[in-house]
């Protein structure tokens, strides 16, 4: 018998199906990211057995006490950082993320560019912007990117390979998305992380290249 978790894994991969075609978008032209914060090892695995790789989490320790072991068993495994990175669990990030999408500041950059050396290890990056410019989260204002993209790609050899945001709760997202959508654009960035599970249809419509979505498999 299938547990609840594939088979809202699975409806939620016709729900984006559906979407991508009522955006006519290509099939295949979202990447999933299954967020596992405060998700047990075994809720994972369900997910690893039937082939996904792409995961994210939000804090370093959680994800180390987790990750490690089941990186040792998977070896293409994703992983992502999407939440808040401090600058001295900078080293713990680099050993055991892929990706960071919560790039937001050069202190952390130049940080990131030493670390990855000692380890000899190069992630991908997103920069986060603070989209609707609230006080409680972090990330870039929408008028600092395109200065602080520039400087990434003149002065620093990280990868970055996109733009991530979480549009501010309880308004509609879809302004905020065609915001990310022109910052993008203007800065000649592929990809774009947005959209979660209560506003991932509105993402894919405006034009996101990634999804996070927890809530709505570990449910
Ligand atoms: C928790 C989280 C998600 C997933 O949100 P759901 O509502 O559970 O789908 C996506 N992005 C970030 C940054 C998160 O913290």
């Amino acid at each position: 018998m299938e547990t609840n978790i594939i088979s809202n894994f699975k409806s939620l991969q016709n729900s984006i199906d559906n979407s991508l075609i009522s955006s006519e978008r290509d099939l295949n032209s979202i990447e999933l990211l299954v967020v596992t914060k405060y998700q047990s090892i075994d809720n994972i695995q369900h997910l690893l057995k039937i082939g996904h790789r792409c995961f994210g989490e939000n804090r370093v320790q959680e994800a180390k006490q987790k990750w490690n072991q089941l990186k040792k068993q998977y070896f293409d495994i994703q992983l992502h950082l999407i939440g808040p990175l401090q600058t001295n669990k900078v080293s713990d990030a680099v050993s055991v993320f892929d990706v960071i999408q919560s790039l937001d500041r050069l202190s952390l950059v130049e940080k990131l560019v030493s670390e990855q050396r000692k380890q000899n290890k190069s992630l991908r990056y997103y920069v986060q912007i603070n989209i609707g410019k609230e006080s409680q989260k972090t990330g870039l204002f929408p008028e600092e990117a395109d200065s602080f993209l520039m400087h990434l790609r003149q002065d620093y050899t990280l990868s970055v390979e996109g733009i991530m945001c979480i549009p501010p709760a309880n308004l509609d997202p879809s302004p905020y998305f065609n915001e990310m959508v022109n910052i993008a654009q203007r800065n000649s960035i592929q990809k774009i992380s947005m959209g979660m599970s209560n506003d991932f249809d509105q993402a894919i419509a405006c034009g996101a290249t990634m999804i996070r979505i927890g809530r709505s498999i570990f449910r």
